[in-house]
């Protein structure tokens, strides 16, 4: 039985991972649960699968689960997160929080030489040298949940990555890949993602396309390749989940159906395969499987991305803190969608390279770019 830590067991992964749970109830078993504000859904998850730790952001709401669980371990605010993170009593955890919220936390169970699956890929956007590293270090194996990712390791299949000549990772394209991109769209249009159902910020990335940029990040580091490896390749059907091409010229591809369950399975029970009820793929049914070049002009979020990549660490960091503010910021209908490129721009702009060694280092200046980021948007 594999003792299971979720982070973000509220979200749309932490949901993912539950089901995937409820469906092999004797394979895992769930030992903490960590949410940041749904206490309704926190507490269905806790009666059903009866967690020893659980983690809420808010005091109050911490008072209140003390009050209905007696014998659980409850934990609040950044002292227990700090606390929660550093617990090991679990053999795999799913990082899925949001954002840079998740650094630290991944960054604490790394540390503790924890096997960890990464959602999160906010994490290796702004950490990736320092996770890796640490990971290095204390012999912590560190797995992934993003589709494209996991297609990628499966495609690898223990290969050596020096054999690898290009990553090719796909991309929807999202909601506005064959429409006009204005400043009247609104925010249920940029919500409304083709293929996928995600969390709101995701689903937000998708359609600028700035989650590529942060998956191109994310594989540099997971598969230790050279940026320039790795090439966007647009597949409206989001069945071929990624590529990777070697040296000789052969390309393996993975191809399946669109369920996060599939890679969240395959990383709790690595390197095994587990059976599932998700719908398999009618190949007969697939007419084509074409693949497009994205348009850096018209997704100019990418492009900041490639910038991001090009001149170093710090200015990727920028790069996911500007956006996460940004992104909020239209999510609450406090700037309009076009706002978000732009406003990006300018703020990577408005910065000189930084040397960041310490999650502390990387964590001051996230929060220095958040309020110069706030202040921009409350002077528009
Ligand atoms: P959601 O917004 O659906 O879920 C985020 C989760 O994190 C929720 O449980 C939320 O709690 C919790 N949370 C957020 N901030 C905090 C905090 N400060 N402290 C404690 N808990 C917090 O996001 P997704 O599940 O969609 O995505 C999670 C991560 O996985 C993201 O980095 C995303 O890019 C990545 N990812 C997601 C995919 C998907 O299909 N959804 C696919 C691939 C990657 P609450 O809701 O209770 O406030």
């Amino acid at each position: 039985m594999k003792k299971v830590a979720i982070f973000g067991s509220t979200g749309s992964i932490g949901e993912s991972t539950l089901q995937v749970i409820r469906e092999n109830p004797d394979l895992f078993e769930v030992v903490t649960l960590v949410a940041g504000r749904n206490i309704k859904k926190l507490i269905e998850q806790i009666n059903e699968f009866k967690p020893k730790n659980v983690y809420i952001i808010s005091k109050e709401n911490a008072e209140i689960l003390k009050d209905n669980f007696k014998s659980i371990n409850i934990y609040y605010g950044d002292d227990g997160m700090e606390e929660i993170s550093n617990l090991t009593d679990f053999d795999i955890s799913i990082s899925a929080l949001v954002g840079i919220a998740g650094l630290k936390p991944t960054y604490n169970m790394i540390k503790n030489g924890k096997t960890v699956a990464l959602a999160n890929k906010e994490v290796l956007v702004a950490g990736g040298e320092l996770i890796m590293k640490t990971a290095k270090e204390n012999n912590s194996k560190l797995l992934t949940v993003d589709s494209e990712h996991s297609a990628i390791m499966q495609c690898l299949n223990g290969e050596e990555t020096n054999k690898i000549d290009k990553i090719l990772l796909t991309a929807s394209g999202g909601p506005f890949f064959d429409k006009e991109i204005s400043d009247k769209i609104t925010v249920e249009e940029a919500l409304n993602h083709p293929t996928w159902s995600m969390g709101p910020k995701v689903t937000i990335d998708s359609s600028t396309m700035m989650n590529k940029g942060f998956e191109i990040i994310e594989a540099k580091w997971l598969f230790n390749v050279e940026p320039s490896q790795i090439e966007v390749v647009v597949h409206r059907k989001s069945l071929v989940h990624s590529m990777v091409q070697f040296k000789d010229g052969t390309i393996m591809a993975n191809i399946g159906p669109k369920s996060m369950q599939i890679p969240i399975a395959y990383a709790l029970n690595f390197p095994n395969r587990l059976k599932n009820n998700i719908e398999k793929l009618d190949l007969f049914e697939i007419v084509d499987l074409k693949f497009e070049k994205p348009d850096l002009k018209k997704f100019k979020c990418l492009k900041l991305a490639y910038e991001a990549i090009e001149k170093g660490h710090s200015f990727q960091v920028v790069l996911n803190a500007a956006n996460e503010v940004l992104v909020d910021s239209f999510l609450n209908k406090k700037i309009k969608y076009t706002d978000i490129p732009n406003m990006l721009e300018k703020v990577m702009n408005m910065y000189e390279k930084r040397e960041l060694k310490t999650v502390e280092d990387i964590l001051e200046y996230d929060k220095e770019i958040k309020e110069k980021t706030r202040e921009l948007i409350s002077e528009k």
